[in-house]
């Protein structure tokens, strides 16, 4: 697997590839690889060759108040998942190399960058496009996979490539989860043991949620007097939001109908976490997925 650091060298490699008419796959990830991540790689494989991993710990969708010299950085690691993955590259740019001095232009998908993540993480929508617009760019992928775990992100590509008419499909995968229902997340390894039990209390709150809408319950603020029961019986945890959203604009809902998602975000301590469930009608009836 070869590393490519600069954009000259990505776009030259992906330019032969597109002339030589192959399907370029790109998974961007900030690194820290779990099974999450590589479920995505695992998915991009299926469909494309070359597949392009990208690790770029993204300074620009960090509030200054977040955690970005505390992430964790494992590379070597990293790099034996990915080889082993036999992805075929991986685009590793540092900072200076995407934004260099004078760097001035910033990609901003209005409205939907403003609700619920980009209400609490001012600027981090911003920097999120304008990453991702950037990557696109310079590995020309044909296909790009994100997961749901994100889902306010992936909507928000959706939106930019839509609105840009950029020629790429996007490509969306499910949560993969721990045994127990936590969803994977780099920033797991932030939490202490204790921390790591009360955890599953937002995967609880889901679950909570789906028994009831399979039970025949529509009322969002119900099913969000639902989550919140379960979120507040957890000591450890405090609950930044959780709300049932329209699907296509991340905006409140009265009453359960077309696709949606439940979307939490809670601190465990001082660990910000996020997982959401997809609500989406079949015929009649409503399926959910966690
Ligand atoms: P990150 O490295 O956190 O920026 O994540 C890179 C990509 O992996 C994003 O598209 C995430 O949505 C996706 N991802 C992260 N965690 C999971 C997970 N547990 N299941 C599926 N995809 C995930």
């Amino acid at each position: 697997m070869e590393t490519i650091r600069t954009a000259a060298w990505m776009k030259q490699k992906a330019r032969a590839a597109r002339q030589e008419q192959k399907i370029i796959g790109l998974v961007p990830t900030m690194g820290a690889l779990h099974a999450g991540h590589m479920a995505l790689v695992g998915r991009a494989k299926h469909e494309c060759s070359p597949v392009y991993a990208s690790i770029f710990l993204n300074p620009k969708q960090f509030a200054a108040n977040e955690d970005l010299s505390r992430y964790p950085r494992p590379l070597e690691a990293d790099v034996e998942k990915l080889r082993s993955a036999k992805v075929d590259g991986l685009f590793l740019p540092d900072a200076a190399e995407i934004y260099p001095a004078g760097f001035s232009t910033y990609v901003q998908v209005d409205g939907l960058s403003e609700r619920l993540e980009g209400r609490s993480r001012a600027g981090h929508f911003r920097g999120v496009s304008t990453v991702v617009l950037k990557l696109f760019e310079i590995v020309q992928p044909n296909f790009a996979y994100f997961g749901r775990k994100d889902a306010q992100q992936v909507r928000i590509v959706q939106q930019m490539a839509r609105d840009l008419n950029l020629d790429i499909e996007i490509v969306v995968c499910p949560i993969v989860r721990e045994a127990d229902g936590l969803a994977l997340s780099s920033r797991n390894t932030y939490l202490s043991a204790e921390d790591r039990k009360a955890a599953t209390v937002l995967y609880r709150a889901l679950r909570a949620a789906e028994t009831e809408i399979a039970s025949g319950v529509r009322d969002a603020l119900y099913l969000q007097g639902t989550m919140q029961k379960v979120l507040h019986s957890e000591p450890k945890a405090r609950v930044d939001y959780a709300e049932i959203v329209d699907a296509e604009t991340f905006e409140p809902v009265v009453r359960i109908s077309r696709r949606y998602y439940a979307v939490l975000a809670v601190y465990i301590g001082k660990t910000r976490l996020i997982d959401n469930m997809l609500i989406e009608p079949v015929g009649d009836d409503l399926r959910t997925e966690v």
